[in-house]
């Protein structure tokens, strides 16, 4: 997949992977709305180990069918080098998530392979720390890199993070990659996706990640965050309509 070749990644899908249907019906919406493409994890980094970790394997393989049914580029996430292999095999793009943005192991290892990587900024990380966490991955060969803001840990708490903004033409300017804004775990509100989403595209960032269900209040993660089917549409639309997409 070729980086360049996309104005706006318009990357859309459930947090988690649940089902084959649930991941079909969103891959179909999310599609017919605009995005380009799909997001859906396999492996979860959940705060506590007791809840749902993701389906790994099967819900990689849901992916791979997904994928072909749907005719869209996939994004996954990778938390550990022994999964590489696997999530390779179905991934266009590799997410690194917050969690693991200095886990210079992995870094290196994605480093090293001839697909794309996101990588998200960490939890806690200033900006430096963030280009920092990003030369790991380029010193190995690997440039195709876009750089993902999804808030900061501040005193705030009405908010699930701080979305920082001032990221987007700050890494911008410091670096060639693409800059994009996950406003979903950025803010952990529905309501605010939408504002969140125009800001980050008067502000020229090179696309959103956007949480999508068929039915947040069942989510197994991140119900609280994820817009359904319709709340998604009338974003596809309101963007439009401002011509941000
Ligand atoms: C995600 O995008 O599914 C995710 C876990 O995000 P983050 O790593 O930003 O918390
Ligand atoms: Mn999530």
């Amino acid at each position: 997949m070729n980086l360049k070749n996309i104005d706006k990644f318009m990357i859309a899908g459930p947090c988690s992977i649940e089902s084959f249907e649930q991941l079909l019906s969103t891959a179909r919406h999310v599609k017919s709305c605009g995005a380009n493409i799909l997001r859906g994890g396999a492996y979860k980094p959940r705060t506590s180990p007791v809840s749902f970790q993701g389906l790994r394997e099967e819900g990689l393989k849901i992916l791979k069918e997904v994928k072909e049914i749907v005719n869209l580029p996939v994004i996954t996430e990778l938390m550990d080098p022994r999964d590489l292999k696997k999530v390779y095999d179905v991934a266009d793009i590799i997410q690194i998530g917050s969690r693991n943005m200095q886990n210079f192991t992995l870094l290196k290892e994605v480093g090293m392979q001839d697909k794309p990587v996101m990588l998200k900024r960490g939890i806690s990380a200033t900006i430096k720390e963030w280009i920092g966490a990003s030369e790991y991955i380029s010193n190995e060969g690997n440039k195709n890199i876009i750089m993902c803001e999804r808030g900061i840990r501040t005193y705030n708490d009405y908010t699930r993070n701080t979305l920082d903004l001032a990221a987007v033409p700050i890494i911008k300017s410091k670096t060639d990659y693409k800059v994009i804004v996950d406003p979903s775990h950025g803010t952990g509100l529905r309501e605010l996706i939408l504002p969140m989403t125009k800001a980050s595209f008067a502000l020229d960032a090179d696309g959103v990640m956007i949480e999508v269900h068929p039915n947040p209040k069942e989510a197994l993660s991140d119900g609280d965050q994820s817009l359904d089917f319709k709340q998604f549409e009338f974003l596809m639309k309101n963007l439009n309509e401002a011509k941000f997409i």
